[in-house]
């Protein structure tokens, strides 16, 4: 497959002499063509400054590498690129269906072509009924749903999605992770940036975890998880001697007590065991040795860290174990 974004070592330093901000401090990053890549990090890692480099908004120190098979900073490949930045701000006296026709012309997009897009785009947003109001009289789902039709309308090959699901409901935040499976399917490549790691998780096939400048870890979820993947069986146990015997019958193959399940009801004779990896054979053996010890198995899961829990790890500073400031040198 042949990488959208290809980019090793980029550097950004803002001001000079003491006053330098290193915001960048040599990215490596790879974005698959076709794939939907979460770019993540606490604020103050560098992310919109990554973002305004690839978009030639700002110079980089240094850097090397390919947008769309082009060498980063060339102009005329952002023709072929959408970009919905955060807190965008369009003109209000403008309908729907206006922004998306305007940032068509922007782009270059003949008119009959920008208002055949704006059609089918209105229609992949959901915003086809209200395509002749103003932008003053919608709300923030609605102007992100326009901004992200907005960023279609040039017939992207990539498109730039910054908080796209800012300040939108759940059942907006849906509707817009269904757009970004459907802009895929187009295939576009999508680069989407959001604070909302359990939304990034429903919808990114690889993800960038970006702290202090720096790509901290990159890959599949799975990929990244795989590391702390472990299996967790509960029990029920009628009484403490129950409890020792299922703890007796599987200690000696890896299986320790673990922390209940969110939801679990406390004191409900319930024990939770768990054992790091995902050895099936030894988990097969597990439920043989607890089945025989006579107790009853309520539930077998394979589990893995949330991204949450994997975003955390990676903020996290190596010497304290606490999460790192913002500016904070490493
Ligand atoms: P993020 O988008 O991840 O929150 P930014 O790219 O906005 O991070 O910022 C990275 C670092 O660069 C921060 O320390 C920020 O204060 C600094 N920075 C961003 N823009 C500028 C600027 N124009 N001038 C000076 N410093 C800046």
């Amino acid at each position: 497959m042949t990488a959208t974004l290809d980019v090793r070592g980029v550097e950004k330093t803002y001001g000079k002499g003491k006053r330098a901000v290193h915001a960048l401090r040599g990215v490596d990053m790879r974005v698959e063509g076709g794939e939907v890549f979460g770019l993540l990090g606490p604020n103050g890692a560098g992310k919109s400054t990554l973002v305004k480099v690839l978009m030639t908004v700002i110079r980089p120190t240094k850097a090397s590498g390919t947008l769309l098979g082009k060498p980063l900073g060339d102009r005329a490949t952002l023709a072929r690129v959408g970009y919905l930045p955060e807190h965008h701000r369009m003109p209000e006296y403008l309908t729907g269906r206006q922004v998306i026709e305007h940032f068509g012309a922007l782009s270059g997009v003949d008119r009959v072509t920008r208002k055949r897009r704006a059609t089918e785009l209105l229609e992949l947003t959901g915003m086809t009924q209200w395509e002749k109001v103003r932008l003053a009289g919608y709300s923030k789902g609605m102007r992100q749903r326009i901004g992200i039709a907005q960023a279609l309308v040039n017939e992207p090959r990539l498109v730039v999605l910054d908080e796209p699901t800012d300040g939108v409901d759940p059942t907006g935040r849906r509707d817009i992770r269904q757009m970004i499976a459907a802009i895929r399917q187009r295939g576009c490549t999508v680069l989407v940036n959001s604070h909302l790691l359990s939304e990034l998780e429903l919808m990114c096939d690889r993800i960038a975890i970006l702290v202090q400048g720096k790509v901290e870890r990159q890959g599949t979820i799975a990929e990244l998880t795989e590391k702390d993947a472990r299996h967790e069986i509960v029990v029920a146990c009628a009484d403490e001697a129950a409890r020792s015997r299922a703890m007796g019958s599987v200690a000696g193959l890896g299986f320790v007590e673990g922390v209940a399940p969110p939801g679990a009801a406390a004191g409900s004779g319930e024990l939770t065991l768990v054992r790091a990896g995902v050895d099936e054979a030894v988990l097969q053996q597990g439920i043989d040795a607890l089945r025989a010890s006579g107790c009853t198995i309520r539930s077998v899961m394979p589990r893995r860290p949330s991204l949450e829990e994997l975003f955390m790890q990676a903020v996290r500073d190596p010497g304290t174990g606490k999460a790192l400031e913002v500016g904070a040198k490493r």
